[in-house]
Parts: structure tokens; C-alpha cells; sequence
């Protein structure tokens, strides 16, 4: 197996995100439970570094 890519870990967490979404019972739109903050960080740190890595090999501003 091969390591996955950056795009595929954040994909892979996005999706955590949205399973956690459909899946808990404490959620709510406005509400989210640690589970769901701890899943969301995740995302939003690869999420940094996807576009960080965008950025740097499209070259755009
Ligand atoms: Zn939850």
C-alpha cells in the first residue's frame, strides 16, 4: 500500500466530518460535540496545507 497523498488524507477527512455528521446523535447544526471538533480540526489543518500546496505549485498569488 502506498502512502496516501495530501489530497487523499484530506478527502479521507472531509469525509470523516460528513460520516460524523449523519451519524451522531449529539450534533447539531449549531451545536457540535469534542468528537466532532477534534474530526473538524483534522480537516482544517489539512485543509491549510492542501491549499498551501496549491498555492506553491500553480504559482498563482
Ligand atoms: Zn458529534
Amino acid at each position: 500500500m502506498t502512502k496516501p497523498s495530501l489530497h487523499g488524507r484530506y478527502m479521507g477527512a472531509a469525509a470523516a466530518v460528513r460520516e460524523h455528521d449523519a451519524s451522531c446523535a449529539t450534533c447539531s447544526r449549531d451545536r457540535r460535540c469534542a468528537a466532532w471538533r477534534r474530526l473538524f480540526d483534522v480537516l482544517e489543518r489539512l485543509q491549510d496545507a492542501y491549499l498551501t500546496h496549491q498555492r506553491s505549485t500553480r504559482g498563482t498569488s
